[in-house]
């Protein structure tokens, strides 16, 4: 198969090789997981049942044939049968659970698609054509193997062999990407999505090379393809040559070196040439994200999306996390951050991140019931999930963060909302942080130009730049069709953030950015300039931005920045940009 290059948008850090694993629609769409060792014999003998099951079930369809049947209708059976019997299809699957420890229905439908490409290449339309019996056959047997899935063994962890797979999907939801990370995937490809969609700030935070919007790459890639994908470049390279392959590993481990490097940098604090301290702090999905963020030298958790608690529930768990599950969560970040501040967000549900599958009766859900105007119509839900961040702040220093607030009232009804939540558990005498700190993510277009309402009321700030830009420029942040029009330095954008942080300044009170412009290199020096000291970032780019950070003379860069935010040529931006990136105005 020739080569070819796909261009989408990057998302994520690094490179990373290995095989497509698609993730197929519909019909043959089934659960991929990896069975532990000791359980590959029982799950090879699950499908090896399955599949003499079908044989059976083949032949007595045939036997009790009435006369009167069409005679193809046996040959049909005939054929079936002889599909199933070859050991291309009732083998080689059993091999793959061996060697790959797939679960019995994910090395089934691999296999499959393996024989369906080959079948793909074959001139004679008529063998061709067998290509959709064997995918009936499939059919079959994954009926049997799925009507007895309560018996399923349990996804289990990274697994070596494993260890290069690249998923390949029209989209993942985020709560879809939150199985795989049991799972020991290296990188995601999608056809849809944008710089911050939900699946992006996911695969940031687990550090692994991420491309989307790639358009229609789910029909272009075949599954088990050799995939290259190079996230800085948004490149995904498709059955690339052995030299090609050879290059990027090279490539692969210069990151790596360099990255090892930075980890020695742990638990200097990021200071500024100039000796000006700037906070680098954590964005986290679960509580056991803690410890990278902990490992990356964060001094806190700067957004913990609590959203991920609430989504993808299925089974038992199908029902919203109880108070106690949630306390349990929130301490748990809590206590493995050591008394360094957890910034708790808020259920922040509703457009890219539905509650349940399906969600998505509105039209515009970004204009939506999400977030705090959610939280302030279930206030039970509300009320909830803050005596469980309340419990939490008695193990550590919690802080409190609302999201998508814009309104007066909604900040007042937020806390009168948290003051009844502390009188209940005053009430019933369970401990909390009487000064538990309150803050508003600034992430409304209407927020960042009504500050005083929000200093005036609230203990910190922290800017969400995601949403953010996608308010103010009107573009949807997960709509690959638009990703072009997000512009992180549109003068709109960069006016709100600077009117942001001198608001905060002039009120002395904290002000963070927790979106993903905090992670993005290019623009460290940009922000710090600006004024802010506090950047929330995913835990795996943490330690380039202090290095940044540590490399950068602040105060030499403000004329620069001043001249920045006084034009409106986006052209100068540019121009003026990359001199502070470079530092050149120092020399
Ligand atoms: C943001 O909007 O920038 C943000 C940090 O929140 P989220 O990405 O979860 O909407
Ligand atoms: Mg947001």
């Amino acid at each position: 198969m020739a080569s070819f290059t796909l261009q989408g948008i990057p998302v994520s850090r690094g490179i990373t090789i290995g095989r497509a694993h698609l993730l197929r629609p519909a019909a043959m769409d089934v659960k991929h997981y990896l069975v532990a060792q000791e359980q590959v014999e029982a799950e090879v003998e699950r499908l090896q049942r399955a599949i003499d099951t079908v044989q059976l079930d083949l032949q007595s369809i045939w036997s009790e044939l009435p006369t009167d049947a069409p005679t193809e209708l046996g040959a049909f059976l005939d054929v079936h049968a002889l599909i199933l019997s070859d050991p291309m299809v009732s083998e080689a699957p059993l091999d793959i659970i061996r060697t790959r420890h797939y679960n019995a229905e994910w090395a089934l439908v691999t296999q499959v698609d393996v024989l369906s490409a080959q079948f793909d290449e074959i001139e004679d339309e008529y063998l061709r054509e067998r290509k959709a019996d064997i995918q009936q056959v499939a059919e079959r047997v994954l009926k049997v193997l799925t009507g007895s899935a309560d018996q399923l063994p349990r996804a289990v962890g990274v697994d070596e062999q494993n260890a290069n797979m690249i998923v390949v999907a029209k989209d993942i939801s985020p709560a879809d990407m939150m199985q795989f990370r049991d799972v020991a995937f290296t990188g995601f490809v999608t056809d849809e999505g944008g710089t911050n969609s939900h699946t992006a700030i996911v695969s940031r935070s687990l550090g692994i090379p991420a491309v989307v919007g790639l358009g229609n790459a789910s029909h272009l890639i075949r599954q088990d393809d050799w995939l290259i994908i190079d996230s800085d470049a948004g490149v995904v390279i498709v059955a690339p040559s052995p030299l090609l392959i050879e290059q990027y590993r090279q490539q692969q481990a210069v990151l790596l070196k360099a990255r090892k490097k930075l980890g020695k940098l742990k638990k200097t604090p990021a200071i500024s040439l100039d000796g000006i301290e700037v906070t680098l702090l954590a964005n986290i999905e679960l509580p056991e994200d803690a410890h990278a963020a902990l490992e990356a030298g964060a001094s806190g958790v700067g957004l913990f999306r609590s959203e991920f608690l609430f989504m993808g529930r299925t089974g038992v768990e199908q029902h919203l996390p109880s108070e106690e599950e949630q306390f349990l969560a929130y301490k748990q970040a809590v206590q493995t951050m050591k008394g360094r501040p957890v910034t708790i967000r808020t259920l922040d549900v509703g457009a890219d991140k539905p509650l349940e599958h399906g969600e998505h009766n509105i039209l515009n859900p970004a204009l939506g019931l999400r977030a705090i105007r959610y939280c302030l119509k279930e206030p039970q839900i509300f009320l909830t999930q803050l005596r469980a961040i309340l419990r939490a702040s008695a193990f550590g220093t919690v802080h409190i963060l609302i999201p998508m607030i814009a309104h007066a009232f909604e900040i007042d009804q937020s806390l009168a909302m948290i003051e009844q939540a502390k009188e209940s558990l005053r009430i019933e005498r369970i401990a909390f942080d009487e000064n538990v700190q309150v803050g508003a993510m600034i992430e409304i277009p209407a927020a960042a130009l009504s500050l005083p309402m929000f200093v005036k009321k609230l203990d910190f700030l922290s800017v969400g730049t995601n949403d953010l830009i996608q308010y103010t420029l009107a573009i949807d942040r997960a709509d690959h069709e638009v990703a072009h029009l997000y512009n992180d330095t549109h003068p709109a954008i960069l006016q709100l953030l600077s009117m942001t942080v001198s608001a905060a300044e002039k009120a002395a009170i904290p002000v963070a950015i927790c979106g993903g412009m905090a992670g993005d290199i290019k623009l460290t020096r940009l922000l710090i300039g600006m004024g802010f000291r506090e950047l929330s970032m995913p835990a795996a780019l943490l330690p380039e931005i202090k290095q940044e950070i540590l490399n950068t003379n602040i105060a030499a860069l403000e004329p620069a920045v001043k001249k920045i935010l006084r034009t409106y040529d986006p052209q100068v931006i540019q121009e003026l940009l990359t001199e502070v990136r470079e530092q050149r105005l120092l020399h």
